[in-house]
């Protein structure tokens, strides 16, 4: 191999492995979707066993990372994994754009988006490539819940804040999206990412109960609760993510505990609010119950 040659594969093995490059990561994006698999009405099973590509071997959880692996080659859906804000605050109408002025550009408008897409299942028409629109749609209520997702322009989300994770070298967003939770799955659940996801589940019957109406609902629907979810984020980043982690800073236990129980709420959350979004998409019955409710 010429040295050039593998000069170009090395550096294309970094980019796609930049943290930047992620989400929550891989293993945030599983919980979220093996979360909401439980909550799935026997319509809504049905239908996303339908859709689902054969590569999923019949299970969400397996495709929700499938939109940071193609955004790379479908360069457009970049801009649809998070929101920048000026400030402390996000709103829709100034903040949900791409580079090029598009609206709905953003984490909030690509959920609205493929939500609506999604209503047209069971319609003879084949307009979009359903299959395309769950992958996507279960990855993006993810994203919108890690609170740097909605996090400040100036430093694209924590992405050029330069700390240290106990001793490593990383970036702030890479804390969120992976750090805290890889952390967690080693000290706490002997590395086992199913033992952490039947812990939340059991925050989720027990510690939380309380809260799951409030989850579910919201002030300003829209299509989708989603704008609320964004704003949430943004308030979470900027009193939580933000908060001691300046440039260079040195993250550790402090940081970790304290931090921790927002990231298992947020992903138990996604999880919770993903199911309810397709449940009211696949299973009408649903939104009555929860209306009545
Ligand atoms: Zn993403």
């Amino acid at each position: 191999m010429g040295l050039l040659v593998f000069l170009h594969i090395f550096l294309l093995s970094v980019i796609a492995t930049a943290p930047w490059a992620d989400a929550w990561g891989k293993h945030g994006h599983f919980m979220v979707c093996k979360i909401a698999e439980k909550y799935f009405t026997e319509k809504t099973a049905k239908a996303v066993l339908d859709l689902l590509p054969k590569s999923a071997e019949g299970e969400l959880a397996s495709v929700c990372s499938w939109a940071d692996e193609i955004r790379f080659h479908y360069r457009w859906s970049s801009p649809l994994h998070y929101i920048n804000t000026p400030n402390c605050t996000y709103k829709y109408s100034r903040d949900c754009f791409n580079d090029r002025g598009q609206e709905g550009m953003c984490v909030v408008g690509a959920i609205n988006n493929y939500t609506e897409q999604l209503r047209s299942y069971g319609d003879s028409s084949d307009r979009y490539n359903l299959t395309e629109s769950l992958m996507f749609l279960a990855h993006f209520v993810g994203d919108v819940h890690q609170p740097l997702h909605v996090g400040l322009e100036a430093d694209e989300g924590g992405n050029t804040i330069i700390v240290h994770w106990y001793r490593r070298k990383t970036n702030l967003h890479h804390v969120w999206d992976t750090e805290i939770i890889d952390t967690a799955t080693r000290d706490f659940y002997d590395d086992n990412i199913n033992s952490m996801i039947e812990s939340i589940q059991r925050n989720i019957t027990n510690g939380w109960s309380d809260e799951i109406d409030h989850w579910e609902n919201c002030h300003n629907k829209y299509k989708t609760c989603a704008n609320d979810y964004a704003i949430e984020s943004n308030h979470l980043a900027c009193r939580y993510a933000y908060k001691d982690a300046e440039q260079d800073s040195t993250l550790a236990d402090d940081y970790f505990f304290s931090r921790l129980p927002i990231v298992e709420e947020r992903i138990a959350q996604a999880g919770v609010r993903l199911a309810l979004i397709l449940n009211r998409i696949f299973d009408g019955s649903v939104d009555d119950m929860i209306q009545s409710s």
